[in-house]
């Protein structure tokens, strides 16, 4: 997948703790990039990667090479959630 110049900057807009928010917060897909293993694309091999819920926050796992791809510390802090369908 290729990232867009808009997808790039909200990256690094998130990433700096300034998240453009012109988007609704809903339970509609609003995935602009998607996580991947850089060594699975080195290789070029499949991605598998599991995301779930850790002590401190949010990890996304490289379940190919065993290795950590994201792990975002919530630092004890709650942060509004959807877990409807809406369907
Ligand atoms: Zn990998």
């Amino acid at each position: 997948m290729k990232l867009t110049a808009k997808n790039k900057q909200h990256i690094d807009d998130m990433m700096n703790g300034e998240p453009e928010h012109t988007d609704e917060f809903s339970d509609g897909l609003g995935i602009c990039a998607y996580f991947h293993c850089a060594l699975c694309i080195a290789v070029g091999a499949p991605q598998d990667i599991s995301a779930g819920w850790t002590l401190h926050g949010l990890q996304v796992w490289c379940n190919v090479h065993g290795v950590n791809i994201l792990h975002v510390d919530f630092e004890g802090r709650q942060h509004p959630g959807i877990t409807s369908r809406g369907k």
